[in-house]
């Protein structure tokens, strides 16, 4: 049996925090509700066009994408991860920001609906296991690495609340101006994602939930190849000792020692205390988490799906292969490929010895037929690709792959 992907979202439990939020904010500096910047947003969220929004509630059931299309461009879920990370396909807005773009008059986690369908047919594509049961997994750990980050936000407002210091905003202000090698964050939110995936049986709540071991490991190719601090968070003693969560717990201090210069001493302290909050689960039945107080409990974080639409096509797209690099890079760097001769395509010989069939030249990008036929032949699978690509640096170190074995 499955365990839920999402608590039942109480609007007016969910509300009541934007309204708490404005009453420290607001005693502590009166311009705050003025502020239209919103910071809680990492680069990738940003990116999004807000024309033609459209914000849905999730429902019990998630539209599987079931059309082919093999005739399309090939668009990936995988790439888009390789390049932004999981903020790509589901991202966290403050409810400090509710009124802002993107999506004003809503906070909350929010799932990108086309970009989450796409991941779970590759990923089920890959592993031969059935879209419903991938989709589970990709919501659960998606929504693990989102309320972490709602989780974060809610302990800076507990602090605030006691210090009289703002502590949200001159964090995440200051985190957005480093490199994505500094978003600890991420590293940890991504650790608290694949803590969602943990097996688990709750006596009390009747929740039970089990993860396959292959998919498990297949969320955590996808964290190996993220950029920057995203792609740690894999190993637990990093987390514990003075890794990601570490730094992170001193970059809110340092958000906060930029508003309001205090002792050394107060700092240390504050530091500390939100370190050892910054972990401990509480999110796998949605029942909260023991550092926040009832108000702030996770279940009242709101999760919705949206969408992006420009003249009637979703938006945003996906990361496309050029059909330059398939050639240049993968089949004749990476896979040693020799032209053997040319008909009205190109046909070259890999290191398997396989003849590949190169796609004509009149599209820009690979098609998703085009795309499946090249990986048969190289014996990969997609997130092989897409790992491949980036330890290579995109076809250009460590080339061609070590001796193929065939198997
Ligand atoms: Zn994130």
């Amino acid at each position: 049996m499955f365990n839920k992907i999402k608590p039942n979202v109480n609007s007016s439990a969910a509300q009541k925090i934007v309204d708490i939020a404005k009453g420290i904010e607001g005693s502590i500096d009166p311009n705050m509700a003025e502020c239209q910047q919103n910071d809680s947003l990492t680069s990738a969220a940003k990116k999004y066009d807000n024309q033609e929004v459209s914000v849905e509630p999730i429902g019990d059931a998630f539209p599987i994408n079931h059309a082919d299309g093999s005739e399309d461009v090939y668009q990936s879920a995988i790439g888009t991860i390789e390049e932004d990370g999981f903020d790509a396909i589901a991202f966290y807005k403050s409810f400090r920001f509710i009124n802002t773009d993107p999506a004003p008059g809503y906070w909350g986690i929010f799932y990108i609906k086309n970009r989450v369908q796409t991941l779970v047919s590759e990923m089920s594509f890959d592993t031969g296991i059935q879209k419903n049961i991938c989709l589970d997994t990709v919501l659960r750990f998606l929504y693990g690495h989102e309320i972490y980050h709602y989780k974060v936000d809610a302990l800076c407002l507990q602090k605030e609340a006691t210090s009289n210091n703002l502590i949200y905003r001159p964090y995440r202000n200051y985190v957005n101006q480093l490199s994505v090698t500094d978003w600890f964050e991420e590293s940890v939110a991504n650790y608290y994602g694949l803590s969602n995936l943990n097996s688990f049986f709750d006596r009390t709540t009747g929740f039970s939930y089990d993860c396959s071991s292959e998919l498990k490991e297949y969320i955590k190719n996808l964290i190996s190849l993220s950029p920057g601090a995203y792609s740690l968070g894999l190993d637990q003693s990093v987390l514990l000792k003075l890794g990601p969560r570490g730094h992170l717990a001193n970059q809110i201090t340092i958000g906060k020692n930029s508003i309001s210069p205090t002792s050394a001493l107060s700092i240390q302290l504050f530091e500390d205390v939100i370190y050892k909050q910054l972990l401990l689960d509480g999110f796998k039945d949605f029942t909260g988490d023991s550092f926040l107080v009832n108000d702030l409990a996770l279940k009242n974080c709101p999760v919705n799906f949206i969408s992006w639409f420009r003249n009637g096509s979703v938006v945003p797209s996906l990361t496309t292969i050029p059909l330059r690099e398939m050639k240049e890079g993968f089949i004749k760097n990476y896979l040693n490929g020799k032209l053997d001769r040319v008909t009205d395509h190109e046909y070259y010989i890999i290191d398997n010895g396989e003849t590949i069939k190169l796609p004509n030249s009149h599209d820009k990008d690979i098609r998703i037929y085009e795309f499946k036929n090249i990986l048969d032949k190289a014996g990969i699978k997609k997130i092989d690709f897409w790992q491949q690509r980036n330890l290579t640096n995109r076809w250009k170190k460590n080339v061609p792959r070590s001796k193929f074995d065939g198997s």
